[in-house]
């Protein structure tokens, strides 16, 4: 057995075995060590592997699918081992001892899941494929649970961008890619062919060419190489779902990069939760299908004017009728999750319930497409839309005569078709009915025979029907004349059989097997049938999807008094009445107000310069905008009272690096790093939010790269800008950018406390409020008058040296102690420099070496 068990380990090495025995899965050797602990289950062992025991755990085959999900959340990839054959098979083709034949099945993974358990409804489940060709590289992204399929092409500076929109679950590139990201899957690179890729996608689709579907680059093809072998591999040459490839142009959506994402929390919040998300404080969807859509909205805005108006329409006819609204979303309330249903059942993962799905959400698109056919004042997404939501009444009518009203999840016990569909079954179903009434009428007839009121006639799988009697009363039954048999004799019951009971329990056991094949038989065809309308189902799935989310978005719009923004070409953005969804949210809990502010940007006041006090709120309006904009592209209301936003191509997003630390992954220099891509891509049409640039390194040149960035956004990038600082020096940078102007977040010292307003004004901020900020958050009074003592020595020798006047204005306090310690390292450095090391004697070596230590010090 554990060469059998080694051989298919051998085929899976980068996986957890499940080896089926049984009515178990067991875990052997490492992978036992592993999933014991993931799972938290007894680590056992078995037998001897040279000479050591053999760690071993299992899980019980009917409930795998939770312990599946633990081990696939926890980073694992699991194979599934099962027996091919049964015990006599394995009998007859290699005598009494011959194991039983196992093959891997399946391989787990957590882009590869189609199971409804393994799933969460509320989210893609994307897996892509990545393959350099030449300068570009190839991207293949498809979520297999609802058959979506799209190829892309992007760079290596790009590359992050597209992963970070796509969120995949995993992610499969080349062997021999050396810039393969750590945590992908590696294939062998031959299987990322561009003609034989291309070749699969024709043949998935039974079609002569690609043209139809879009035009695609090689590198694309070579990711859907790579992506269809790996599916391949993973399903065991049998494919799931795919619906035909979508390319995606480079240019149909706003651009965002990773850090800008993260920045704005579109998706997750900083701590990594969908809670605290921008699309956790936006999603009033009703249904699985209609959240998946908002995330994947949120995360590719759309730059066409006349896509995002359509968008809008829908929500605004939805948001303005209540009545049809609410109508709406209770109709959609009752969808099942017909995309994901539909990717089980091509796969050939369907359940009698998946089924009933489908039958029940074709049903509920065609009332919904009844209810929007039924007003002619409909808007003309809603009227494309209409077509994809009927045209099913065939599968629907065909469904809902064969199926009983709610099937069951398991297809081997049979009982999922309906009563009245087959003749020939509901003969089988009455037949071993009658019987089992014979079965009844005979117990009471040897109740009588026998006399012994006692006497039962019960089931059980090892046996089947038997006839049981109390042990006092066996002797009668055990008469030779008595026409019953002994079968078994247990501590206080004896047990029998008898011609006529096992007639009818043939009879039964024959109507059932031929029921269940019936039953069967049915299956096939109903999943046939299913399958061969897959297009129109998705289609149907997806225009489902598009309502819930628009009316999402109306019923959020209600909900919070959100405003319908006008998008237009020229680049202005002019919000008045702005407010952070998340951050207002978060404070309504608390029960205080958020307080709305107002931003006007234009060709001529393009970068807003924001000061103010820390905690005064600068964050928190730089996001809203930017949140207001992706809102607004994406095709939904804002919080605001009335928006006028200008069509942003690419949005950007930087906090300084102090402000990263606490999530454990920035330095100065990916702040640099993030900035330099800000100042390389932005153009005219762009929108950037600098929150606090520079304030990962010193005060001097942090300061100074601050003043330089500036400059160059309003300079050369010309984009609008919305640029929060605490330094007061930037403040001069008004008096040479025309298209700069100055602003602070209000706030007033009272009885010398501070209170911060969240209020933005015009000018710029009077003074810091550094040390009203410490008091406010507890540091000592002590501590805080010291500090007050020292501003004033420090304020007065500024006022007595007159400052810097030129160029940057005044330098910062410490400057000057900056620059001497600088002095210090440079004579430190040219010392070192001038060192001919080769030509030192140990001893003047380790003289010298004192020396540096020495002046180091001092
Ligand atoms: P800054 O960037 O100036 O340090 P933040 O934007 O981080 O300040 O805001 C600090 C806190 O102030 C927020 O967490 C929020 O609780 C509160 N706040 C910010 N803006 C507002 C507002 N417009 N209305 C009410 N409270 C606000």
């Amino acid at each position: 057995m554990m060469a059998q068990y080694l051989a298919l380990k051998d085929q899976a090495p980068d996986c957890l075995l499940f080896y089926r025995m049984g009515d178990f899965f067991e875990l052997f050797f490492d992978d036992a060590r592993q999933a014991a602990q993931i799972l938290d289950i007894a680590l056992t062992s078995r037998g001897e592997h040279s000479g050591a025991p053999i760690p071993m755990c299992g899980v019980p085959v009917h409930s795998a699918e939770s312990y599946l999900a633990r081990l696939i959340r926890a980073g694992c990839r699991v194979a599934i081992a099962e027996q091919v054959e049964t015990p006599e098979e394995a009998k007859k083709r290699g005598g009494s001892k011959a194991l039983v034949a196992r093959d891997i099945v399946r391989f787990v993974t957590a882009g590869t899941l189609t199971e409804e358990a393994l799933l969460n409804p509320r989210e893609s489940n994307v897996l892509v494929a990545i393959c350099p060709l030449r300068e570009s590289l190839g991207l293949a992204a498809c979520d297999i649970s609802t058959g979506t399929m799209e190829l892309e092409e992007c760079t290596a500076q790009t590359l992050g961008a597209a992963l970070a929109r796509l969120s995949p679950r995993e992610v499969v590139c080349p062997q021999d890619w050396d810039m393969a990201p750590p945590e992908a899957v590696t294939r062998e690179g031959r299987t990322f062919d561009s003609a034989a890729g291309e070749t699969r996608l024709r043949d998935i689709h039974g079609v002569a060419t690609l043209d139809g579907f879009g035009a695609f680059s090689r590198a694309m093809l070579a990711a859907a190489g790579g992506l269809i072998a790996y599916l391949d591999h993973v399903g065991r040459g049998r494919l799931p779902f795919l619906l035909p490839p979508v390319a995606r142009g480079g240019h149909a959506h706003m651009a965002m990069d990773e850090a800008t994402r993260a920045s704005l929390e579109v998706l997750v919040s900083a701590s990594g939760t969908r809670a605290g998300s921008l699309t956790d404080a936006v999603d009033r969807c009703v249904t699985g299908a209609g959240a998946r859509l908002l995330a994947q909205d949120l995360s590719a805005p759309l730059l066409d004017v006349g896509m995002i108006g359509a968008r809008l329409a829908l929500v605004q006819w939805l948001a303005e009728d209540s009545l049809l609204r609410d109508d709406l979303r209770a109709a959609l309330r009752a969808v099942p999750d017909l995309g994901r249903a539909l990717g089980r059942v091509v796969a050939g993962r369907g359940s009698p319930r998946d089924l009933g799905q489908l039958r029940d959400g074709l049903a509920q698109a065609q009332a919904l497409h009844d209810v929007l056919a039924a007003r002619d004042d409909r808007p003309d997404l809603a009227r494309a839309l209409l077509p994809r939501l009927t045209g099913h009444q065939a599968l629907v009518d065909l469904f809902t005569r064969a199926l009983v009203a709610t099937p069951p999840t398991e297809r081997g016990q049979g009982g999922f078709i309906a009563e009245g569909y087959d003749a020939d079954l509901d003969a089988l179903r009455a037949a071993s009915g009658n019987s089992r009434r014979a079965i009844a009428a005979l117990e009471a007839k040897y109740r009588d025979e026998t006399g012994v009121a006692a006497l039962k006639i019960r089931h059980n799988g090892v046996l089947g029907y038997f006839i049981e009697v109390p042990a006092r009363h066996a002797d009668r039954l055990m008469q030779p004349d008595s026409g019953f048999t002994h079968r078994q004799t247990m501590a206080g019951a004896v047990r029998f059989n008898a011609l006529a009971l096992h007639e009818e329990a043939s009879r039964i056991a024959e109507a059932g097997g031929h029921a269940l094949a019936a039953e069967e038989a049915h299956f096939e065809d109903l999943i046939a049938q299913a399958s061969a309308a897959r297009e129109g189902i998705a289609a149907s799935a997806a225009a489902l999807a598009r309502l819930d989310v628009a009316a999402s978005h109306a019923q959020r719009a209600i909900e919070g008094g959100w405003c319908l923004p006008h998008v237009v070409e020229e680049p202005v953005l002019a919000i008045a009445g702005g407010r952070h969804p998340v951050v207002e949210a978060a404070l309504a809990k608390a029960g205080e107000r958020f307080v709305a502010n107002d931003c006007t940007l234009a060709a001529t006041d393009r970068l807003w310069l924001v000061g103010g006090p820390n905690m005064g709120g600068k964050s928190t309006f730089l996001r809203q905008n930017a949140l207001i904009v992706l809102l607004a592209q994406a095709g939904a209301y804002v919080p605001a009272q009335s928006a006028r936003v200008g069509l942003v191509d690419r949005l950007f997003s930087r906090v300084g690096a102090s402000d990263n630390l606490a999530r454990g992954r920035s330095t100065f220099m990916v702040e640099m790093v993030e900035t330099a891509a800000i100042l390389q891509q932005a153009g005219e049409r762009s929108f950037v939010i600098l929150d606090e640039v520079g304030r990962g390194t010193s005060t001097y040149d942090g300061l100074a790269l601050a003043w330089a960035v500036a400059e160059a956004v309003h300079e050369v990038n010309r984009c609008r800008c919305l640029f929060a600082t605490h330094y007061h020096e930037m403040q001069r940078l008004a008096e040479t950018c025309p298209a700069l102007s100055l602003h602070h977040v209000r706030a007033r010292e009272w009885k010398g406390d501070l209170v911060l307003l969240h209020e933005l004004a015009q000018g710029p901020a009077d003074k810091s409020y550094g040390l009203a900020v410490a008091r406010l958050a507890g540091v000592p009074d002590a501590v805080v008058k010291r500090a007050r003592a020292v501003l004033d020595k420090l304020e007065k020798g500024r006022a007595a040296t007159g400052g810097l006047a030129a160029g940057l204005g005044d330098l910062p306090l410490f400057a000057a102690a900056i620059e001497a310690a600088e002095e210090k390292v440079d004579a430190l450095r040219d010392k070192l420099n001038a060192l001919d090391i080769d030509a030192l004697s140990p001893r003047a070596a380790l003289d010298l070496l004192y020396d540096l230590k020495r002046e180091a010090n001092s």
